[in-house]
């Protein structure tokens, strides 16, 4: 298994750089430009607990849309199903992750908490005194690294460059969803996509998610089942902006990607895994990390929906 593992890992990496070419970094917010498009890294963990790795797999990157699934987390905790699931909705959009076109033609709450407005929206959730604590208290938990931290040149720059996400929170308070001064909820939103991770953290996190919130190796609850469940579920179905039919049929792991390369994979047996490349294809996703995640899953059999014969196959 271990032989396996390593070599899947490895051999990931070289399939997705072949896609490289067909990607670009994001360069909306001006710090995320900087980013070296030949980078990919991959970092998978086993129930068990063991790690395994490939290429950048420490390499630093902003987690971006990947906090969205934080924030639904701290939203819930802090306050409960009902308020949060008031505001925002559990529908895939099939638009892009900063459209705003639904909140004003289909329905006045955002249609799930993976797409900006939805995220604005659960991240004005967190009953707390100072959200951006709770949330960060949350990440080093879940990623089991207390040096976790906003990377302040990339929060200023997305702070600055954020006139799509200033008038989605706008649009949303003059329909009396978003509650609190917008400008605040924003910064709050701003230096949670801004927060510095790797993909050992994230396989961590993601590690988590696949043992419904429990560490095995202790049996210490991290995060209640019921909140497992529905981030999970809102990962398959919305975790990957309007790629996510297309993710889950090829992949069929409940994911989540951000803008900054990074993608995080819930899969079966207990195994988290987390890749990072941050040149991305047309829909926002990390071009070698989708094609890696999919190579894992046929290569591991890790597909939600796989039957018997492809396992045996
Ligand atoms: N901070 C980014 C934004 O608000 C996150 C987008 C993403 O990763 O999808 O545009």
């Amino acid at each position: 298994m271990k032989q396996l593992l390593e070599s899947s890992l490895k051999s990931a990496v070289l399939y997705g750089q072949h896609y490289l070419a067909n990607g670009k970094v994001a360069s909306y917010i001006p710090e995320l430009a900087k980013a070296d498009p030949h980078q990919l890294g991959l970092c998978l963990i086993t129930k068990e607990k063991e790690i395994y790795h490939a290429g950048d797999w420490l390499v630093p990157f902003t987690m971006q849309s990947i906090s969205k699934t934080f924030s639904l987390i701290a939203a819930l905790q802090t306050s409960g199903y009902q308020k949060v699931f008031s505001k925002v909705g559990m529908e895939p959009t099939g638009d892009g992750f900063d459209s705003i076109v639904q909140l004003e033609t289909k329905q006045l709450i955002p249609f799930n908490p993976m797409i900006n407005a939805g995220a604005i929206v659960t991240v004005s959730c967190i009953d707390s005194k100072d959200p951006v604590k709770e949330f960060l208290d949350l990440v080093h938990k879940l990623c089991a690294n207390n040096e976790i931290k906003i990377n302040e040149a990339t929060y200023l720059s997305e702070k600055k460059a954020g006139m799509r996400n200033r008038s989605i929170a706008y649009l949303l308070e003059s329909d009396h969803i978003l509650e609190g001064d917008p400008e605040i909820i924003l910064d709050h939103y701003f230096k949670m996509c801004s927060v510095s991770v790797t993909t050992k953290d994230l396989a961590h996190y993601a590690w988590v998610l696949a043992n419904d919130g429990l560490d095995p190796t202790t049996g210490e609850r991290l995060i209640e089942g019921w909140i497992v469940r529905i981030v999970k579920t809102l990962m398959m179905t919305c975790g990957m902006y309007d790629e996510s039919g297309e993710f889950a049929v090829k992949a069929g792991i409940p994911s989540k990607s951000g803008v900054g390369g990074g993608i995080v994979s819930v899969a079966p047996n207990g195994i988290g895994i987390a890749a990072f490349g941050p040149a991305l294809n047309k829909k926002g996703n990390s071009v070698g990390g989708t094609h890696m995640i999919e190579y894992l899953s046929k290569e591991l059999n890790l597909h939600y929906f796989a039957n018997q014969s492809d396992i045996t196959a």
